[in-house]
């Protein structure tokens, strides 16, 4: 029988990947340190649980809308003219199974077969692959270290074709945590706006940034920019809900109904009881984020700290996210054991099997030079296995 060739040509996430074998190894009982998580290591909040449990014992357990209830859809408008000075009307609203059904929605919504996504690497894994689910074509724009990881317009016209119809920007970035300037964020939005191209902007991680770091959404500049752009967000991250499933689109209206329509098919609504719980997330009170994210920011301190002093490689300090993309710089060519390091993919193998500590190489976020360490988790186990990292590059030769 012959499968579909699209569906084969979708690779799986490999961070999922290790985070799983990381959790293997610790149930078989290995004293393994992981660096994988992409989500918060905190218990989701009381009152977030709570208007679950209320949901459940109000029957609140039926089918809503396809794209989710109003009064969530409401608390989400209220939230982006809040905090991203951007009016919303609930009809382009469309809550989904987390943002990344969002941004999956979203490809099959503006692309057509051989349409062109520009995608700045590093990028986070899953976006390639959503994008050929949708029969476009991703065009990874290689940024460079000098720039902080992020696209200069030279990039972005590089990259620039006739079949070019948007453009991804994620800020704060996975993996590198780094935030767009407001005026980075301006040059992006004249280049789509000159070019005819939709901008999907992944704002997932905007509750975590530190420092004087600001997010800005691009949609807020301007009325032409606001019609072109796709604000993606969700509670995962920000209120540690990654299990919830909730996640939301922000559209022109145009767009937010093809979304729905397509979500009514093929999964109709995200769960009746965890919309009940993102509303009490993102209408509560705030201050939940605060303490992770006061704790968050301890954490990047420290971890940008150590892998600073570590010998053979070298980072940038993450302004956003959870994150530390680490460069392997002077390890690449060294030997462990008699093995050379050739790439992240060797160097994250050779540290699993040798010092017990799974990191992701970035070789899916288009860098297979760099590592992703997330500090999303706590802070005796990030000492643990920075002491381990360091262990292991002192041994290198
Ligand atoms: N966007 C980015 C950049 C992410 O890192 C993730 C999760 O890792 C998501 C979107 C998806 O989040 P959700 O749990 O809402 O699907």
């Amino acid at each position: 029988m012959i499968l579909s060739s699209k569906g084969l040509d979708i690779k799986p996430s490999s961070t999922l990947e290790i985070t799983a074998k990381a959790k293997q190894m610790k149930a078989d009982g290995i004293d393994v340190v992981g660096f994988g998580a992409g989500e918060p290591d905190f218990d989701t909040p009381d009152h977030i649980k709570q208007a679950a449990i209320e949901a459940i014992n109000e029957g609140f357990t039926k089918y809503t809308p396809a794209s989710g209830i109003l009064p969530l859809k409401n608390a989400i408008c209220k939230k982006l003219e809040a905090d991203n000075k951007v009016s919303y009307k609930p009809s382009q609203i469309v809550v989904s199974n987390g943002a990344k059904h969002s941004l999956t929605n979203t490809f099959m919504a503006i692309l057509n077969p051989g349409d062109e996504v520009i995608i700045p690497a590093p990028f986070w894994l899953s976006y390639v692959q959503m994008v050929k689910i949708a029969d476009g074509v991703p065009v990874v724009v290689k940024t460079s270290k000098e720039n902080n990881y992020k696209a200069t317009m030279e990039d972005l016209k590089n990259a620039l074709t006739d079949k070019t119809k948007a453009i991804l920007i994620n800020s704060p970035s996975n993996p590198t945590g780094m935030v767009y300037s407001e005026e980075e964020l301006k040059k992006v939005a004249e280049f789509a706006v000159e070019n005819d191209l939709f901008v999907i902007s992944d704002e997932i991680y905007e509750k975590l940034i530190y420092g004087n770091e600001k997010h800005i959404s691009i949609a807020s500049f301007n009325e032409d920019i606001y019609n072109r752009t796709i604000i993606i967000n969700g509670v995962s991250k920000s209120y540690a809900m990654t299990g919830w499933r909730i996640g939301y689109a922000a559209a022109p209206e145009q767009i937010a109904k093809i979304m729905s329509n397509i979500q009514s098919h093929a999964s109709s609504n995200p769960n009746s009881i965890a919309q009940k719980a993102a509303l009490a997330a993102i209408s509560g009170s705030q201050e939940c984020v605060d303490k992770m994210k006061t704790q968050f920011d301890k954490r990047r301190e420290y971890m940008y700290d150590r892998v600073s002093k570590m010998p053979y490689v070298s980072a940038i300090k993450p302004q956003g996210a959870f994150y530390v993309f680490v460069d392997l710089d002077s390890a690449l060519g060294k030997k462990y054991k008699g093995e050379v390091i050739e790439n992240a993919n060797i160097f994250a193998k050779l540290l699993l099997d040798n010092e017990k500590v799974a990191v992701v190489p970035c070789t899916d976020f288009g860098y297979d030079t760099h590592f992703r360490l997330s500090y999303a988790i706590a802070m005796e186990n990030i000492e643990k296995g920075l002491d381990r990292i360091e262990n292991f590059l002192n041994n290198l030769q």
